[in-house]
């Protein structure tokens, strides 16, 4: 039996910010991965200046992402066939950030910096092929069976940050509200420049229509990706299928030619919270608690901010220098945000992109202009994009 301050299961973003905030404390955790390496999961891609802050200031964490990624300084709102509605400049808040800027790298490159960095602390390692079979509690610790029982590791808390499917979730029957979208989400990268053809596209667009919206994000390595929504009634083969990828780009842009496309994926999307993060000795972190619609980029960036809170109080839990109660705040705290922030403003993004009703487009696109044209609201707006309102922070 191996005896720990805590378990991690799941080395994601969340679950490696925690381990990473466990080791500079100086306190013992094993993190717990079911795969044989850290997943190349092409997802998450948006580092939000909230959370650049935060890794660089805790870990030296964002000056290495940003080496790695794509810096990207405005975001933009388009209409399909009309061009430009409004641009935000993040430099309008750069009185209150150190990165006045997103960054485009996929999430699995802060995750290598993160295992890396894990290196320089023997206190906490990561173990692979370790998949979490069960997990159990008591009065004095809590316990995860790994493999159906190849070995155990015991703590006294386990951090479930392994993920929507999230057993300690499961195991604890902790209810996940909420709903699945009917329609999936198509993503497809290409190596075509939109900026050849849409001169003044920004890094991060959104392009609103009825008929089918799309997002077109500039990714590291010279790739653009495209996310579309996709019809309840279309089947997967079909979606994916090269001339269907092929008719949605070319209604993007018709080139006349076949997009070079690297990678398609189809994902289901839900937007769904969990009724508490904390029963006893387990507590939930990152998508494991909360998952929304990718509109916005919330989700890492949500579960990053997740594991910072969670630190905060965990730390000092675990070493009594405060009580067990505080975790609670915790979940309160994190929950709040993610039921008001998080899926109010996600589930609005899209919305806002798919209104087919004149009355809503035109509130949408007044709302845009008038933010843009108003220092006082654009930072409002710009503290929202960035996630800095639902931590609290005003202009
Ligand atoms: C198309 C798409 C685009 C997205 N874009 C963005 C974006 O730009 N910005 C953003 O903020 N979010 C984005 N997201 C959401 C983001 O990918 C997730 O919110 C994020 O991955 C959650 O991190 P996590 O650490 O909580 O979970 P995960 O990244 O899912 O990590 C969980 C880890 O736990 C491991 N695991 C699971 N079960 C077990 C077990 N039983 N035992 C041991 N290990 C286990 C898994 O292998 C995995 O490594 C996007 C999602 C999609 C689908």
């Amino acid at each position: 039996m191996n005896k720990f301050d805590a378990i991690i299961i799941g080395a994601g973003p969340a679950g490696l910010v925690c381990a990473m905030h466990l080791a500079k404390a100086g306190l013992t955790a094993k993190v717990l991965e079911a795969e044989a390496e850290i997943p190349i999961t092409l997802r998450g891609s948006t580092f939000h200046p909230s959370s650049l802050d935060m890794l660089e200031s805790a870990f030296g964490a964002a000056q290495p992402l940003i080496a790695q990624g794509l810096v990207a300084p405005t975001v933009q709102y388009r209409r399909h066939g009309e061009g430009k509605i409004a641009e935000f400049d993040f430099a309008d808040i750069k009185d209150l950030t150190e990165h006045p800027y997103r960054v485009q790298a996929e999430q699995y490159k802060l995750c290598y910096i993160l295992r890396d960095l894990l290196d320089d602390f023997p206190n906490v390692d990561i173990v692979y092929n370790a998949n979490a079979t069960s997990v159990s509690q008591d009065g004095d610790s809590a316990t995860v069976v790994v493999n159906d029982g190849e070995s155990e590791y015991t703590g006294a808390y386990i951090v479930g940050a392994d993920g929507a499917n999230s057993i300690v979730r499961r195991t604890l029957d902790i209810p996940f509200d909420g709903f699945t979208w009917a329609e999936r989400f198509l993503v497809a990268s290409t190596p075509f420049d939109f900026t050849t053809v849409f001169p003044d596209l920004s890094s991060v667009s959104y392009v609103a229509d009825p008929e089918e919206w799309y997002f077109l994000l500039q990714i590291p390595d010279g790739l653009w990706r495209v996310m579309f929504p996709t019809r309840a009634d279309e089947d997967d083969d079909d979606i994916l299928s090269d001339a269907c990828v092929q008719a949605r780009l070319a209604r993007v842009h018709d080139k006349g030619s076949p997009y070079e496309i690297v990678h398609k994926t189809l994902y289901n999307v839900h937007q769904r919270v969990a009724d508490t993060y904390r029963v006893g000795r387990m507590i939930l972190t990152g998508d494991a608690a909360h998952i929304n619609n990718p509109l916005g980029g919330m989700g890492m960036n949500g579960g990053i901010h997740d594991s910072f809170n969670l630190a905060e109080k965990l730390v000092p839990v675990l070493k009594g220098e405060a009580p067990p109660d505080l975790l609670d705040r915790y979940s309160d705290e994190r929950r709040s945000v993610a039921m008001e922030y998080v899926q109010r403003v996600s589930i609005q993004n899209k919305k806002d992109l798919e209104a087919a009703n004149a009355d809503d487009r035109d509130t949408f696109e007044a709302r845009l202009r008038g933010a843009a044209g108003d220092l006082t609201k654009r930072r409002e707006l710009l503290l929202r994009l960035s996630m800095w309102a639902s931590l609290g922070k005003t202009a």
